[in-house]
């Protein structure tokens, strides 16, 4: 359970909008945030630097409606709640509602508003290398995630050597898996993870085959999503030693949310099984 700081109907003058009257002649805005974050330490020790400076908060909410201008207030709303998250370190999750007052619509109506949630979010990646020098393709990437200021806490595994796993007449793999914090939705991630493999230049000629990196998005926090472009988890955890080993490095005690058992289990049980592709 977060605690929550509430700021309700803050009230700033910007130039937001599609139509070019809203641009040039400019319209007030509401924007309410409601900032979530453990404010246990502040309960107890009656200290400002345990929690948010809610004044800061607004002075930084009115500068950007102000000062910086969109055609769109959703992406003004997503523009808040990424500066709350990454400027004020303690809070984990935000929920932001832009209100346009004297939106132009020919009808009557109190207000227009969009309101859009966001938060850090724990993610772990399989990492994978079998072409050039993988150890510095491996760690170049890891630097690209890291020093993009949307992803903190990274933590990588140990790097293991392996064997092929599927398409055998390639060279042996480096593989390892790694765990951060991003506020990047699922497919915005997806996209992120896709721009580093074609930075380091790999392309997709066989599948299964041989790559300068592959990043796979293995869990998103817990949730479940399947669609053409993305699955999460990543079907193949289970089959994969190559994938659980490094994991179980990380946290043997992350619950994998399809099958409700720690990755350490599904490790054992996967090792267990006569027939397994081991690649370790
Ligand atoms: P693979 O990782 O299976 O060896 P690729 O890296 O070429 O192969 O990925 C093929 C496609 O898998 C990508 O185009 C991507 O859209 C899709 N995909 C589905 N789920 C995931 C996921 N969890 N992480 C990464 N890619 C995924
Ligand atoms: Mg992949």
């Amino acid at each position: 359970m977060l605690d929550e700081i509430i700021i309700r109907d803050m009230e700033a003058f910007g130039y937001h909008g599609v139509l070019e009257e809203e641009k040039e002649l400019g319209q007030k805005f509401l924007v309410s945030a409601n900032i979530r974050l453990d404010a246990s330490k502040a309960i107890k020790e009656d200290i400002c630097e345990y929690t948010v400076d809610y004044g800061m908060v607004c002075k930084r909410i009115s500068e950007i409606v102000s000062l910086e201008r969109y055609d769109l207030i959703e992406a003004l709303a997503g523009r808040i709640a990424d500066m709350i998250l990454l400027e004020f370190v303690p809070v984990k999750n935000v929920t932001i509602e832009v209100k346009k007052p004297w939106a132009p619509v020919k009808v009557s109506v109190d207000t227009v508003s969009v309101k859009i949630e966001r938060g850090w979010h724990d993610v772990y990646i399989g990492v994978g290398s079998n072409m050039g020098d993988s150890l510095q393709n491996i760690n170049d990437a890891m630097e690209m995630i890291q020093s993009d200021k949307r992803n903190k806490d990274i933590k990588v595994s140990d790097k293991i050597k392996t064997k092929p796993y599927g398409v055998k007449e390639q060279d042996d793999f480096i593989n390892c898996a790694a765990y951060f914090k991003t506020i990047m939705q699922p497919k915005e991630l997806l996209y992120f993870l896709q721009d580093i493999e074609k930075r380091l230049k790999r392309e997709r000629i066989v599948h299964w085959g041989p790559r300068t990196i592959d990043l796979d998005i293995l869990f998103y926090d817990n949730i479940i999503l399947q669609d053409d472009e993305l699955i999460i988890p990543h079907p193949e955890i289970i089959k994969r030693d190559f994938v659980l080993q490094p994991l179980c490095s990380i946290n043997p005690h992350f619950v994998h949310p399809l099958y409700n058992r720690y990755v350490s289990e599904l490790l054992n049980e996967l090792k267990s099984k006569k027939d397994y592709e081991k690649t370790i």
